[in-house]
């Protein structure tokens, strides 16, 4: 029995006194939001943190999802994955747009490029992957299948923050990648997300579309929504990613010590790190086959609730399994096997910036 609490996250902060500093500053200056100092310095030292030619900050990590899909005009259906955060498949609901559910991958658990193109019907128009828990999606095939289809590309990268693959950034890849700045997430300014894309045009656009379509004083260009990150939350984001390499690096330690101890456990499966890529450790999700480990995943889960231990089930039930989207043909179990029986396996165990080593002992002790 672990004596506290042990939450599956805790928020990355920066220290009290610092972002006072810069409290001080941003009261001096008066201005609070709207493009103002923090926030350009913020997608400056973004863009170079994450290897990313443009940025947008927003508010959430929602908002740049259903403003991608305005900007590129997308409409009809959208491909996308049923295993995620229920953001994913609401911005293309806030669009008008029919979500078309394909399976995962058994290996990645992400969107499985075999199973996209019996999925193109003549209304589709994009495709919407997500690496789920930091995995890279296999950027090349799916791209391969755009460009022969002429679909668009649009990354939910809400995990995937300094993801990268042989050194380079997986915000690179489709039309446009998005992030969720969300305190539970790797890196937090609080709420917050952004936008990354190729181009400075698309750039200016998007400025425009987070700010009411305004192009100027006195010009909308497109309906646009107010989604600005206001001042004091891009100043504790400057902090936080002077620190976010540090807290990778915890979160690593964590990982090696969950693996190291798990790798024997019969019916209990994880991720290793992949050959190439530059990993977050955002999650870390394990899968319980109950046959073989004599125990069911929610039994396991309840076990771990009583005794102090928080994990959650990220991600059960399936998005195409609540209310909203159980009724599209696509939502039907059988044409989602994978993520079915992933949804009904996974636990994603307590991992953030400075979880202890007892604490960590304590929670394995639940499952070994
Ligand atoms: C967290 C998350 C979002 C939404 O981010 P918010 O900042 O909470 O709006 C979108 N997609 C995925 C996959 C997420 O995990």
């Amino acid at each position: 029995m672990a004596e506290k609490q042990i939450t599956v996250t805790s928020p990355l902060m920066p220290s009290l006194e610092e972002f006072n500093t810069y409290l001080e500053d941003i009261w001096k200056r008066k201005w609070i939001t709207n493009n103002g100092y923090y926030h350009k310095e913020l997608e400056k030292a973004l863009c170079e943190y994450l290897g990313v030619p443009y940025i947008s900050l927003f508010t959430n990590g929602t908002l740049p999802l259903i403003t991608a899909l305005q900007a590129l005009r997308i409409t009809g259906e959208v491909i996308t994955t049923p295993f995620s955060f229920v953001a994913t498949t609401h911005s293309l609901w806030w669009n008008g747009i029919k979500p078309v559910f394909v399976d995962i991958d058994p290996v990645t658990c992400n969107l499985n490029p075999e199973k996209i193109e019996a999925a193109i019907t003549p209304r589709t128009t994009a495709i919407m992957p997500v690496h789920v828990y930091g995995n890279p999606c296999d950027t090349k095939r799916i791209q391969d299948i755009a460009d022969k289809y002429g679909l668009k590309v649009i990354y939910d990268a809400a995990h995937a923050f300094g993801v990268r693959v042989n050194g380079e950034s997986v915000l690179n890849a489709g039309d446009m990648s998005t992030l969720s700045f969300h305190a539970t997430k790797v890196y937090n300014t609080i709420e917050g997300g952004a936008l990354v894309m190729h181009d400075e045009q698309t750039k200016k656009r998007i400025d425009y579309l987070k700010n009411f379509g305004f192009a100027g004083e006195t010009e909308v260009v497109a309906p646009g929504i107010n989604s600005k990150m206001d001042e004091m939350r891009a100043a504790y984001g400057l902090l936080n990613l002077k620190q976010v390499d540090k807290a990778i690096e915890w979160r690593k330690h964590v990982a090696e010590l969950y693996r190291a101890a798990l790798k024997d456990v019969e019916g209990i499966t994880f991720f290793n790190d992949i050959p190439g890529v530059t990993h977050n450790y955002a999650y870390f999700p394990i899968f319980v086959n109950a046959e073989k480990y004599g125990m069911t995943r929610d039994e396991l889960y309840f076990k771990m609730k009583e005794h102090n231990v928080l994990g959650r089930r990220y991600f059960y039930p399936l998005i195409s399994s609540f209310s909203t989207y159980r009724g599209l043909e696509s939502a039907n179990k059988d044409n989602l096997p994978v993520a079915t029986e992933k949804a009904e396996q996974v636990i994603c165990l307590p991992m953030y910036y400075g979880l202890s080593d007892e604490d960590i002992e304590e929670i394995l002790k639940l499952i070994i």
